[in-house]
């Protein structure tokens, strides 16, 4: 936020150690840390560490300057460069700093940094587990579902996703979106009457500038037959800073506009990010969040509870937890399926229905979304369902009859 760009609930929070963050909801604020800053960037001015093109240009690639953030193992330095021709590591200043340097199991660190498990691959890996590439009648746009496409407009993200499901394209230059591409990809929108709802994604579409997005989203707004625009972004928490009072105008022109973004662990709730979902929902974007479930990460009921509740408080809505698919290099991530069944079971009747997502797993070779539920039902024998509660406690409910069903036959 530059200095002359205030909000209707700007409060001064320099005494908080933020300038530029509101302290709109004081009480409810104060639970949401301001992130720290590494010491490599201690002397950077607040100007500058605040401006997403400042985080961008910073952006950590190489292991010497993550060896002035962390310490690095030789086993980790040994097997850098051969994990990074895979899949190149990206980490902005802002989400290093976030990693705790005395935590070698840190979440943040697993999520961002490379690691030699990575160069394990599974007989189970796929290179494209969900056949994205097979369902594109147009390079760059997956049609699977009948009323919806999925868009990609970039391969670029700011952080690198070690877990990341589309590792086989993001990061790679030769597979960026050129001109065409988008140009082909909005023509089959538009030849295509049954798409009212188009997910925006890529890599992560904020890695364009505001104005290519708001050319792009203008050009698929101007479809008379696409309803809703959907935004996959991380960038409320690799890069908060990129959720601009100016960003957030430009969004609000081509409304209906939903945006998923991608939390897996509460320690990425800071005041930042608090800011950037405030933005984003003020200017009337509903917010999702799509989980992964990762070994390691976040495969702990507690964890995912505080995580849940503290998206709540962000208005962002818990959407999904997706079971870690089959992608090439992420096995050391994926637990077993009973792991997110008993995620579930921790979050229903604990907390609030709200902090209760779907459990997904979205099939190899583009089966889609499917979602894995606990069954609280015992038995259904008639019209009788027996039912168990969140605490083990057992219901009986009486289902209404069938229109003729328990009637007297003719002949009686
Ligand atoms: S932001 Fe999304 S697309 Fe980009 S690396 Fe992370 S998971 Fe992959």
């Amino acid at each position: 936020m530059s200095s002359t760009e205030k909000s209707s609930s700007d409060v001064s929070s320099s005494k908080l150690g933020m300038p530029g963050v509101p302290v709109f909801i004081p009480n409810l604020r104060a639970r949401f840390p301001v992130a720290p800053r590494a010491a490599l960037w201690k002397d950077v001015s607040d100007a500058e560490w605040t401006k997403w093109q400042w985080q961008q240009r910073n952006r950590v690639t190489t292991i010497d300057v993550l060896e002035k953030i962390i310490p690095v193992s030789p086993e980790e330095r040994a097997v850098f460069e051969e994990v990074t021709c895979h899949f190149h590591m990206g980490i902005t200043p802002y989400y290093a700093s976030l990693i705790d340097p005395e935590n070698p199991h840190c979440p943040i660190r697993q999520e961002s940094v490379p690691s030699a498990a990575e160069l394990h691959v599974l007989p189970t890996d796929m290179t494209d587990p969900l056949a994205e590439e097979r369902d594109m009648p147009v390079p760059g746009l997956t049609h699977r579902y009948p009323d919806r496409v999925l868009f990609y407009v970039t391969h670029n993200c700011p952080v690198y996703c070690r877990h990341c499901t589309r590792k086989r394209k993001v990061a790679d230059p030769s597979h960026s979106a050129m001109k065409k591409q988008l140009d082909d990809g909005i023509a089959y929108i538009a030849a295509h009457k049954e798409v009212r709802d188009v997910v925006v994604s890529g890599g992560d579409p904020l890695s364009l500038s505001d104005d290519r997005l708001d050319e792009i989203l203008g050009r698929l707004r101007a479809i008379p037959h696409v309803e809703i625009i959907r935004l996959g972004t991380r960038n409320p928490v690799t890069l908060p800073q990129r959720i601009t009072e100016d960003f957030v105008k430009m969004l609000s022109k081509h409304h209906p506009v939903f945006v998923n973004t991608h939390f897996n662990h509460p320690r990425e709730c800071t005041a930042e990010a608090f800011e950037a979902a405030r933005r984003l929902a003020d200017a009337g974007c509903p917010i999702g969040n799509q989980m992964v479930l990762l070994r390691g990460v976040n495969d702990d009921p507690a964890i995912v509870k505080e995580l849940n509740q503290k998206l709540l408080m962000m208005r962002i809505r818990p959407y999904y937890i997706y079971q870690c698919d089959l992608a090439k290099g992420i096995g050391h991530f994926r637990t077993k399926v009973s792991k997110g069944i008993e995620i579930l079971q921790a979050l229903r009747g604990y907390t609030s229905g709200l902090a209760n997502p779907y459990f997904v797993i979205d099939a190899p070779d583009g089966g889609g979304k499917i979602p894995i539920i606990h069954n609280y039902v015992v038995s259904h024998e008639g019209n009788r369902l027996t039912l168990k509660n969140y605490c083990g406690k057992t219901y009986y409910y009486e289902e209404p009859q069938d229109e003729g069903e328990g009637e007297p036959s003719a002949k009686e």
